[in-house]
């Protein structure tokens, strides 16, 4: 008999203490943080690199080694002429970041997440803390690839070719960027197309296995007529099980397919725990380097080619504002010399969330950790990365359209299944993701603690509503204010009904479901008791309730035509107005991706790479644009 087994049978009986479940949050918050420290100390201890240990002048410098950065920071430095430094505000990630079910566990923690608030909601969120949203983003190599949920998904055609049109650049078309999603990719899951998927890339995408719930919802979908074809593929309205950034029952963030595998690469420095606060220029508006701070020590780098800002949707227009780019009257407010005067900050795009459910099943196929997770969960992923811990809650998706007319091959809705009961503290775990006034979901789910169940996030993927990020002084430690500005537009409150109610049908309505009994929660949401349930008027009160963040925030600095007045950037990520000085991230684009953001942003990495290369590799005697 394999003795192995037998300590894995032994453990699998061993249930994991209820205090331990319950306190998990707390736990790995103080875990992380002694991480973080750990981190810290180590990097201060030693510079990895020698040859650059006094150098203060670079051809390029990347602020931010996050989805876009890190790729960015690959390409350049994988020719050996170029001398590349890549500032990031955080440091490695931890062991912690790297195990997928954790994902949850690890938001809303100062040393790796940037938490910046929200401005409050007034007329949605009803239920959060404060009504404003704790908007997560990875301060951390890796960005947010090192803090997400590792779901990928591409985006639709059309989300492309409509960048096409809007920059009037046709590199952007979707038949343009699929070699670059391919080009990072090495697809291992179940729907491999090599028209589509690519192999041998650096970043590893696997998909979900099939599962009987995985099956149900796949099913369901065509009771009710969607298809099951892979999203990642040519993505039209579909039913389908996810695809995941993971290698190995491992998180695969961006840090470790681009950054860990360039480190020793002698022309190639990263700095970590570095807070960019400017873009310097000279007098030709020329961008000539950075001024970071480090341990409270301010430094100035020079780049003799370009600084390429890879900061994120808040990071980067915070850093222009910071540095003299943006609405002139808003910068001069604070004190701040205009560069160049542009709608730095506006047309800000997010994935506005709520949740479908719980829908009640009466059979014991969803995962409840009291019940389910056992010491032998813990042995079995220290010894080969398999079992519960490999894998995040999410097991699928479904796309489809609520728009009116309906658009069935640009959908604009996103439900994505968790599969997960009613354990213990889900009422405290789910405030604690969401940012939830404390009992709010523990009095949603009263009754029903230890019952099967499905949950489903639900998202707009082509929101009409726009928001604003602004300075809110010139001390570049002070965050930006953030104004999400959810539901401005009465057509998104409309969508996500439609959307809520067809997955409502989904449940309680197919064949599929119905083998389980599949019921809504009969109980009010806290704050609605004065709707009758399931009326229009429920819904909107309950969507305006529990509002969310997908934390897709996108589109701040956006990419546009010659004629647009409110581009940022032309259609070759160069701000207007200046040289030597692109934005690479989700910021630059000029409409939302109608899923998750992850893959585009790592696409735009390559193709923002693909650019730079482009200009300084055509000739030696290229002096810039
Ligand atoms: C909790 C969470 C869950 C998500 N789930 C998914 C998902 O499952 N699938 C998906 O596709 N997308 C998901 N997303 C979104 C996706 O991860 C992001 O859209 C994407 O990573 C953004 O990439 P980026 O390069 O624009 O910015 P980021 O990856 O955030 O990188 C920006 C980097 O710049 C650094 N930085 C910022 N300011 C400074 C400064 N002043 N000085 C130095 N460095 C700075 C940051 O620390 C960070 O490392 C999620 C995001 C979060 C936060």
């Amino acid at each position: 008999m394999d003795p192995s087994n037998t300590i894995f049978n032994f453990l699998n009986t061993i249930p994991i203490p209820t205090i331990v479940l319950a306190n998990l949050k707390n736990i790995i918050v103080r875990i992380t943080t002694v991480l973080a420290l750990f981190n810290h100390g180590f990097d201060s201890a030693m510079d990895p690199n020698p040859l650059f240990r006094s150098c203060n002048n670079y051809d390029f410098i990347i602020v931010g080694g996050g989805s876009a950065g890190a790729v960015v920071a690959n390409r350049l430095s994988a020719n050996p002429n170029f001398k590349v430094l890549l500032l990031e505000a955080g440091g490695n990630p931890t062991v912690l970041n790297s195990i997928p079910a954790m994902a949850t566990y690890n938001l809303h923690h100062p040393d790796t997440d940037w938490m910046t608030p929200s401005e409050p909601l007034t007329t949605s969120c009803f239920a959060c803390k404060d009504n404003l949203i704790k908007i997560a983003r990875g301060k951390i190599l890796g960005g947010s690839s090192s803090l997400n949920f590792m779901v990928y998904m591409r985006g639709n055609p059309n989300d492309f070719d409509n960048w096409a049109n809007l920059t009037g650049n046709a590199s952007w078309s979707y038949e343009n960027v699929l070699p670059y999603f391919k080009k990072s990719e090495d697809y291992t899951g179940n729907y491999p197309d090599p028209k589509y998927r690519g192999t041998g890339g650096l970043l590893s995408v696997t998909s979900k296995p099939d599962d009987p719930i995985i099956k149900d919802w796949m099913s369901a979908a065509r009771e009710m007529g969607f298809k099951n074809s892979n999203a990642n593929a040519y993505q039209t309205s579909t039913f389908f099980p996810v695809d995941l950034t993971t290698k190995d029952g491992r998180r695969w963030s961006t840090y470790k397919a681009f950054i860990q595998p360039a480190l020793d690469r002698s022309n190639f420095k990263v700095i970590r725990y570095a807070h960019v606060t400017q873009v310097n220029f000279d007098s030709t508006k020329r961008a000539i380097g950075v001024t970071y701070i480090k341990n409270g020590r301010t430094f100035s780098p020079t780049a003799s080619q370009e600084v390429i800002l890879s900061a994120g949707a808040i990071g980067s227009p915070h850093i222009l504002m910071l540095s003299g780019i943006g609405h002139s009257d808003h910068l001069e407010s604070f004190g701040i010399r205009t560069i160049s005067n542009l709608h730095v900050g506006d047309n800000l795009q997010d994935h506005v969330l709520s949740l479908a459910g719980p829908f009640m099943l009466n059979d014991t196929v969803s995962y409840i950790s009291d019940r389910d997770l056992s010491m032998g969960a813990a042995e079995l992923y220290l010894r080969n990365h398999t079992g519960p811990l490999a894998s995040d809650a999410m097991a699928a998706i479904g796309l489809f359209s609520t728009a009116q007319p309906p658009e069935p091959n640009w959908p604009n809705l996103n439900a994505v299944l968790y599969p997960v009961g009613i354990h213990k503290s889900f009422g405290e775990d789910f405030d604690f993701i969401f940012g939830l006034k404390d009992g709010t979901i523990k009095s949603y789910v009263n009754g029903f603690i230890g019952r099967d169940a499905n949950l489903l996030g639900f998202n707009l993927g082509l929101p009409k509503s726009r928001g604003t990020i602004r300075l809110r002084s010139a001390n570049p430690l002070d965050k930006p204010v953030v104004d999400l500005n959810y539901f401005s537009h009465p057509d998104d409150m409309k969508e996500m009904i439609r959307g809520l109610k067809m997955l409502i049908k989904l449940y309680e309505k197919t064949e599929a479901f119905r083998k389980y009994n599949a019921t809504l929660i009969p109980n009010h949401f806290p704050g609605c008791e004065h709707h009758i349930l399931r009326s229009d008027e429920y819904y909107e009160c309950f969507l305006r309730h529990l509002t969310g963040t997908t934390w897709h925030l996108s589109c701040s600095a956006k990419m546009g035509s010659a004629d647009d007045p409110n581009a940022v950037l032309d259609s070759r990520l160069r701000v207007r107005g200046v040289k030597g000085l692109r934005v690479a991230d989700a910021s630059i684009m000029p409409r939302i991706t109608n899923a998750n953001l992850n893959a585009p942003v790592i696409m735009i990495g390559e193709k923002a790479a693909s650019m730079i290369l482009d200009d300084w590799e055509r000739s030696t005697e290229f002096q810039g644009f």
